[in-house]
């Protein structure tokens, strides 16, 4: 059996690791979450104190950011600190989209990333995986969703997570419409489908369907190669 690379980029809550995560289980593959590397990235910026797009740039050869498999899932490390959950945090959340925008930032996380996906057999979830980080990538999903469904899949998902702190549909609704906008809007490497990316619209679609469809189309292709 060959191994393929398979990308799946989508804008926020479309529902991408999820399914990324189950369908790499299913086909024996690695799963990447190239989303926490920028996250890491971030909580340094912050950590760091810092003011300036130099200081930014200047603090990324300082970090060594990995990818860690555990049996809860992926965990993300920031020079050997487990930073898994930290990540997840609201402020995170809400200034990543900037750091991400910078050109080295990019460049170092793109980098990181193809030297991980180099062997093959890896499921890779982002925003420009399929046009940038693997142009070449045999499967490529573009996951879409409404706004409303994917607000309500974060709003469960933080009810679950942060039980005190819970914001509502409304201000989430408007997070992500943020963060969709600064995300495929930025002028290097923006969220869009690739030219040859499957369309999912996984509005009113099971978890259990999205990766059906997925693996489906994985098999077809990994028996043909
Ligand atoms: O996937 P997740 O929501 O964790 O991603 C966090 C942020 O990281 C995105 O909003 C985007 O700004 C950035 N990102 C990116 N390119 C990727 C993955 C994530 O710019 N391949």
């Amino acid at each position: 059996m060959e191994s393929i690379i398979i990308t799946i980029d989508g804008p926020a809550g479309s529902g991408k690791s999820t399914t990324a995560k189950i369908v790499a289980e299913l086909l024996g593959y690695i799963y990447v979450d190239s989303g926490a590397m920028y996250r890491a990235v971030t909580l340094a910026t912050i950590r760091h104190k810092c003011e300036t797009i130099e200081q930014i740039i200047h603090l990324l050869d300082s970090l060594h950011i990995e990818l860690k498999m555990s049996p809860q899932g992926q965990r993300t490390f920031l020079n050997g600190e487990d930073i898994s959950e930290e990540i997840r945090e609201p402020i995170i959340t809400s200034k990543v989209s900037f750091i991400s925008s910078i050109k080295e930032v990019r460049t170092a996380m793109v980098d990181l990333q193809r030297k991980i996906g180099a062997k093959g057999s890896i499921v890779m979830d982002g925003r420009d995986i399929g046009t940038v980080v693997f142009p070449h990538a045999q499967l490529k999903i573009f996951m879409i969703a409404s706004i409303h469904e994917r607000a309500k899949r974060r709003l469960d998902q933080m009810k679950s997570k942060y039980s005190e702190h819970i914001s509502d549909i409304t201000e989430i609704t408007e997070q992500i419409t943020n963060r969709d906008y600064a995300d495929s809007h930025r002028e290097i490497d923006p969220l869009k489908p690739a030219d040859d990316a499957i369309m999912l619209d996984t509005t009113g679609m099971s978890i259990q369907e999205q990766c059906d469809f997925i693996v489906k189309k994985a098999q077809q292709l990994i028996f043909i190669e």
